[in-house]
Parts: C-alpha cells; sequence; structure tokens
C-alpha cells in the first residue's frame, strides 16, 4: 500500500475534545449547559446501535443527553408532538430524529416540524436551502466530517476536481455542495452516469457514498488522487468463520490504496467523524442560539 491512511478515529477523537472544551467553556463562562435530544422510533438494531453511541458520547463530551426511544408502532402526530414539545424546551439545543422512521410515518413532514436552528442533522429544508445559497445554517455531519477530514489532509481544494458518487440528499448533494464550496471543480456522479470509471479518472478527490460493496474500483483511481470513502455495507467473511461477517466500503480500498496519495479507511474512517460532527453542530447551534461569539469560547 502506498497510500497515507486518514485516521478518522483519531481525527474524531480529537473533535470531540475540542468540543469537550467548548461545553466546558459554555458552561464555566457563559451559563449555559449545552443539550442533545435524540428520538428514536421502533427497534431497527443498527439504528439503536447508532443511537446508543450517540446518546454514550454526547455525555462524555459533557452535554446534557435527552433520549426518547418510541414504540414502532407510534403515530406521526405523536411523534411530531414530541418534536414540538423538544422544540420549545430551553435546555434542548439540538434535536436529533433518527432515520429511518416506520413507513407509516413521513420522513419529511417530521424533519420540516424542527425548528432548523435545532436541526443538529442538518436535514431540514431551510438548513439545505442556506447550504445551497452561502452557507449559515446547519451543515449535515457525515459531510462536514469529509470536509474536515479533506481539508485536514489536503489543505487549500482550490481548484481540484472532485467527484461525489451518490446524489442522497444526506450525504451527495451536500458533500458536493461543501466541495464547490471550497472552490474545487465538482462532478455529481450517480446510477444513471454513462461512464463512471471516466468520471472517478479523471478526479483529484473522490468521495464514495453508494451503499454497494466496493464497487469503485481501485484501477479507476487517477494516481495521486484523494479518496474519501462513506460506504458502510456488511459482506460475508467465511475466511472469519461461518456465518462470520466484516465491513467493507464502496471503493475497493486495498487496489485503491496502491495508488491514491490518502484514503480512509472502512471502518475507521468516515464514520467515526459523523457522530463528533454531530456534536460539533450542537455546540455551534448553542452558541447561536445565545448569541455567543465562537471567540470568546
Ligand atoms: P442512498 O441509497 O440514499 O444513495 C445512494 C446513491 O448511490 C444514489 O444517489 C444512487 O444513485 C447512487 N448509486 C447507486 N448505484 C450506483 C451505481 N451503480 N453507480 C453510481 N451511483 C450509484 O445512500 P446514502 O447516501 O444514504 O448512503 C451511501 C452509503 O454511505 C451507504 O453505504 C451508507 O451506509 C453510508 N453512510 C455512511 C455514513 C457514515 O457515518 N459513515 C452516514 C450515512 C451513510 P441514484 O440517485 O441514481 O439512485
Amino acid at each position: 500500500m502506498t497510500a497515507t491512511l486518514i485516521d478518522g478515529k483519531a481525527f474524531a477523537q480529537k473533535v470531540r475534545s475540542d468540543v469537550a472544551r467548548d461545553v466546558k467553556s459554555l458552561r464555566d463562562n457563559h451559563g449555559v449547559h449545552p443539550g442533545l435530544a435524540v428520538v428514536i422510533v421502533g427497534e431497527d438494531a443498527a439504528s439503536q446501535v447508532y443511537v446508543r453511541n450517540k446518546v454514550r458520547q454526547t455525555a462524555e463530551v459533557g452535554m446534557q443527553s435527552f433520549h426518547f426511544e418510541m414504540d414502532a408502532s407510534t403515530d406521526q402526530k405523536t411523534l411530531i408532538s414530541k418534536v414540538k414539545e423538544l422544540n420549545a424546551d430551553p435546555r434542548v439545543n439540538g434535536i436529533l430524529v433518527q432515520l429511518p422512521l416506520p413507513d407509516h410515518i413521513d420522513e419529511a413532514a417530521v424533519i420540516e416540524t424542527i425548528n432548523p436552528a435545532k436541526d443538529v442533522d442538518g436535514f431540514h429544508v431551510v438548513n439545505s436551502g442556506k447550504l445551497a445559497t452561502g452557507g449559515g445554517g446547519m451543515v449535515p455531519c457525515t459531510p462536514l466530517g469529509c470536509l474536515m477530514m479533506l481539508q485536514d489532509n489536503l489543505g487549500d481544494m482550490s481548484g481540484l476536481r472532485a467527484v461525489v458518487v451518490g446524489r442522497s440528499n444526506i450525504v451527495g448533494k451536500p458533500m458536493a455542495q461543501l466541495l464547490l464550496d471550497a472552490n474545487c471543480t465538482v462532478t455529481i456522479a450517480h446510477s444513471r452516469t454513462k461512464d463512471l470509471p471516466a468520471e472517478v479518472a479523471a478526479a483529484d478527490i473522490v468521495v464514495a457514498a453508494v451503499g454497494r460493496p466496493e464497487m469503485v474500483k481501485g484501477e479507476w483511481i487517477k494516481p495521486g488522487a484523494t479518496v474519501v470513502d462513506v460506504g458502510i455495507n456488511r459482506i460475508p467473511a467465511p475466511e472469519k468463520g461461518e456465518g462470520k461477517t466484516r465491513l467493507v466500503g464502496d471503493v475497493e480500498f486495498a487496489a485503491a490504496a496502491e495508488r491514491a496519495r490518502a484514503i480512509t479507511p472502512v471502518p475507521g474512517g468516515v464514520g467515526p467523524m459523523t457522530i463528533a460532527c454531530l456534536l460539533k453542530n450542537t455546540v455551534t447551534a448553542t452558541l447561536s442560539q445565545n448569541n455567543i461569539d465562537p471567540a470568546s469560547l
């Protein structure tokens, strides 16, 4: 392997310790104790793990953590009432409703109920609109984490060609917007893209957010490119024993690492940064709700 490994675990640890320092300063110097509320509906196993991690890490950085588990049969009206209650609660600076929601609930209707100032996931249309028109809103956590790692690794990205593979509202589109704001020349690829290998081969920066194990082939990567792999895919791993599985990303890691200058691993790359950025967003939300200058922390 010739590429440098971008260590998301270590980077996330640094972000969390910065957040913990800011939380302490907010409490000691401004009398404000940031609070994050997490709402989960139903028993989706992966969501339960994510929520447990979020709640634990919220407490570890010294924030108030409010955690609401609602039954899978909860109706939309009840969930929206809960969100409105949290909007009105002054102890709550950030609200996160864990997705996916059960099929009988309209996710968009729930997200649009969250006060945009408390929307620490950055999914509210007001925040996506702000991101598309110059910033100032809450930025979705996963793309924010990717951007921070890219900036740390590359410094100024002006004029670099970036390809984002995937155009979801939670990863692909906001990622492309952030790269555009960083003065990259950005291409967004998706399932209808005609020649994906050629699009990837032209890019100095590749961000893969597809949800298909190792579909971005190593041989497509331009030598010297920087690769961020957002994908989290669980595949069978018979070499570890019967019924065992392992996690892989959307990029063919071993082959890509022979050509890239730097690459994020899976696991241990983008994943740990997502929760760290959620905590960072909660501090940002607390500062703006209380008209506190970040420089005063
Ligand atoms: P979505 O399923 O919402 O979007 C996938 C995107 O990939 C779509 O835009 C789709 O195109 C595109 N796509 C699918 N097949 C192809 C193909 N053959 N060629 C090119 N593009 C294709 O996924 P998400 O954005 O929510 O997530 C992507 C991955 O990132 C998943 O593995 C997910 O688990 C992971 N993830 C990781 C997070 C983390 O914390 N590390 C957080 C969030 C997600 P089209 O629009 O045309 O259908």
